[in-house]
């Protein structure tokens, strides 16, 4: 059984990004001026602050950068932390269909997607 995650925020910025996540794919923002990826999207880049940013579909896969167990007293334990994705950017996710006690820095992980109260999937990572 895996912890309720509460419904993300869903803005204008953000909207094609839970769209997608609604089908299963996973979309990052990429900045046609410079080149880089980022995340969380935005309409304007936070590297070079261009708004020539377009949406591209990513594999969702990449590493673990950081991460703490949470083992509250009642339902289950669980991970959260930062992953690093191939194309660059860092985001903060859950982990899931994991031993936790094997779960190690540096991991490859893959994006799926679980339900939310109510409102669009949200990206959690699993090891590949
Ligand atoms: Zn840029």
């Amino acid at each position: 059984m895996s912890r309720k995650i509460p419904a993300p925020a869903v803005n204008a910025e953000s909207k094609p990004f839970w769209d997608a996540a609604g089908e299963g794919r996973f979309l990052i923002k990429r900045c046609r001026a410079c080149g880089q990826a980022h995340w969380y999207p935005r309409l304007a880049c936070p590297l070079c602050f261009s708004d020539h940013t377009v949406w591209e579909e990513s594999p969702g896969e990449g590493v673990v950068y950081t991460f703490s167990v949470m083992r509250p007293t009642s339902p289950t334990p669980f991970a959260i932390g930062y992953v690093t994705l191939d194309e660059g950017p860092s985001m903060l996710t859950n982990f899931v269909d994991c031993d936790f006690a094997t779960l190690r820095i540096g991991q490859r992980v893959k994006v799926r997607f679980q339900p939310t109260e109510g409102g669009a999937p949200a990206p959690v990572f699993a090891p590949i």
